[in-house]
């Protein structure tokens, strides 16, 4: 007899469950969604979540409130998002740092594989090589010459250790064989607000953040980290093109959201990020900043799992040769 109390009671659990999550999938969300964004506002990151959480709250029928918290290379944020409550309504937009600093980091305040759920891939954007207006260099062989002859004085600005432009700029003086002076900021916002005042050299950011600036002639391009060169910029080589391909680079970017999420949670919305990555309006945006929205079949959880469990292999070894840790 007890052991019967103890199936029925476990089979009304269980049933009790699925209505919940049925009921909780019927009517999520009910409120508006916290998106973090591990670095400062104005920045490319930023750019990107701004463009997305705009689309996929028309479709969730609710908002999604960019929350930027910078600092760290962007484990700031990710470290908020991992100990955030897994109710479906935090989520983190990082970049290919959520990657890099598990190597970076000897220690994490979190554990990268095992600390988030997924949601999908949202876009894939090359960085540029660029520098302050005034610099006196032509081109990039130029400034490979004048970053070796001046490497005690030439600085290298970066959202920090794990940011896209710290792994960029890791990879540009691993390439030229010296190290230059680094410049940590909260995010390429503003060390691209001291780039144009020329308060730095150099710095290597994303297209979404550095285009609009390069087309108007307040900062210098030296070259591109994709495979080809961009349809924005035909002039612009290429980094293989340079003789550095060791240098080429795409930032891609996920969605997370806090271990132990509803499923369905993270089923609706990367359903809402398949929508807006077949949305015009962001095709369009993205294209004006030389980038592409993922494809509509990369706006899944299986696809950012993947894309973070290679990325993760693909850069360890890298990182471990560069002998470059945060700490
Ligand atoms: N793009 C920057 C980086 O990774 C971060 C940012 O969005 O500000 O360096």
């Amino acid at each position: 007899m007890k052991i019967l109390n103890t199936i029925l009671g476990a089979a009304a659990f269980a049933t009790a469950g699925v209505i919940a999550s049925a009921a909780f999938a019927q009517t999520y969300p009910t409120r508006s969604i916290t998106m973090v964004v591990p670095f400062a506002a104005g920045g490319p990151t930023d750019t990107v979540a701004r463009l997305v959480a705009e689309s996929m709250s028309k479709d969730l029928g609710q908002q999604i409130i960019v929350e930027n918290v910078g600092g760290a290379g962007g484990t700031l944020g990710a470290g908020r998002v991992a100990n955030a409550d897994a109710d479906g309504y935090t989520v983190l937009l990082h970049h290919i740092g959520m990657a890099t600093s598990a190597t970076l980091y000897r220690k994490l305040p979190y554990d990268t594989l095992n600390a988030f759920e997924y949601v999908g891939l949202v876009t894939d954007v090359p960085m540029t090589v660029v520098a302050r207006k005034d610099l006196d260099v032509k081109d990039f062989k130029g400034l490979v010459e004048y970053a070796k002859a001046n490497s005690d004085k030439v600085t290298v600005a970066n959202a920090g250790i794990g940011a896209a432009s710290h792994l960029c700029g890791m990879l540009f003086m691993s390439a030229i064989e010296t190290p230059l002076v680094t410049v940590p900021y909260k995010g390429t916002g503003p060390a691209m607000t001291d780039l144009l005042g020329g308060q730095v050299d150099i710095m290597c950011d994303q297209t979404t953040n550095t285009t609009k600036q390069i087309q108007g002639g307040t900062i210098k391009a030296y070259a591109v980290t994709s495979p080809e060169r961009l349809a924005i910029f035909k002039d612009i080589p290429t980094v293989a093109e340079e003789g550095m391909p060791a240098m080429q680079v795409g930032i891609w970017h996920g969605i997370y959201t806090p271990k132990g999420t509803p499923a369905e949670a993270n089923e609706r919305l990367s359903k809402a990020l398949q929508v807006a990555l077949k949305d015009p309006n962001i095709a369009s945006r993205f294209a004006e900043l030389g980038t592409l929205p993922s494809p509509e079949t990369d706006g899944t959880p299986a696809a950012l799992k993947a894309k973070l469990e290679s990325e993760i292999a693909r850069w360890e070894p890298v990182i471990k040769a560069a002998g470059q840790y945060a700490d």
